[in-house]
């Protein structure tokens, strides 16, 4: 399918503006550029004013405590929820730059289908609990055209021994799982079309400490080897401090305070990051 949109010189215009902070590992050009992101539930501030470029293979960690806007902002990233004002530009692999919020409804659907996946905090908004394991893998191949039984099958059982899912759970409904085990089909669903960009909410959030931070390994090691570039959404700085080379810390809606992730973290600059940090050190 070929797609010519609007957003092309936007994001050309873009691409000669450096990104407002150095990345670990910049490529050739962003995947995402956001610019003045702002949204607004009636007279409710959701976010307002974000702007950030997120480079290849960089994991980008958006914190903050509750209802500071961290899932209105990666709703509106992903393209699931319309901004009042601000854009998306998304240098996609098959229509080129994607002006998200302007690209047609079934552009941001192909892309949450193939490039994008998104990881959901409660797995019910993100598997089918009553079809199985490998039915939820198979129904994201199936989304994109394949057909093959024989080929859906060796592929979700090798999207379950990534995540460390025994083979012999690939025909149980995901209800009679773990959590852990829930979030790690999920990843293993997202990332079986071979997505480049991974949106995240909360994927760790109620959770035992143990179980998390054996998802957390796993989803580390799957990022630096498939290379994936990742928004994650955490109010856990221990989380961030694990997965994200960069942060974004949100407070009411806006970003106080942005950087690498050990930089903002070990020197807060701004009040509301030194009371996060500190209220962890003496949680
Ligand atoms: P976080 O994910 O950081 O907890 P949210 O993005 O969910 O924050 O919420 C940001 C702000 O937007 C909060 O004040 C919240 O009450 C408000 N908000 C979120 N969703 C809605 C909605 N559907 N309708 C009205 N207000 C909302
Ligand atoms: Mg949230």
């Amino acid at each position: 399918m070929e797609t010519s949109l609007h957003a092309a010189a936007t994001a050309a215009a873009f691409r000669e503006t450096p990104a407002p902070f150095a990345g670990p590992a910049p490529g050739p050009a962003p995947l995402l550029n956001v610019s003045g992101l702002t949204k607004y539930y009636g007279d409710m501030l959701g976010c307002r004013d974000v702007t950030f470029a997120l480079w290849p293979g960089e994991v980008m960690g958006i914190v903050g405590e509750s209802g500071s806007g961290k899932s209105t902002l990666l709703g509106c990233l992903s393209g699931r929820m319309a901004p009042s004002s601000g854009q998306v530009a998304y240098e996609s692999e098959r229509f080129g730059v994607v002006d998200v919020h302007r690209a047609p409804e079934p552009v941001r659907r192909n892309l949450l289908r193939t490039e994008w996946g998104v990881v959901h905090q409660n797995p019910r908004d993100g598997l089918r609990l009553a079809v199985s394991a490998g039915g939820n893998i198979g129904e994201r191949l199936m989304a994109v055209g394949a057909r093959n039984y024989g080929t859906i099958r060796a592929e979700a059982l090798r999207w379950l021994r990534e995540v460390e899912i025994d083979a012999t759970r690939i025909d149980h409904l995901p209800r009679t799982f773990s959590g852990g085990m829930q979030q790690r089909l999920q990843i293993a669903a997202n990332l079986a079309t071979g997505p480049r960009l991974l949106f995240m909410d909360e994927p760790t959030g109620g959770l035992d400490v143990s179980v998390q931070a054996r998802l957390l390994d796993l989803l580390r090691n799957l990022v630096s080897r498939l290379g994936l570039s990742v928004v994650i959404v955490t109010h856990d700085l221990a989380v961030a401090r694990l997965l994200a080379h960069r942060l974004m810390v949100m407070r009411r809606g806006k970003v106080v305070e942005s950087g690498l992730t050990d930089q903002v973290l070990d020197d807060p600059q701004h009040p509301y990051t030194q009371l996060l940090v500190s209220s962890i050190l003496h949680a």
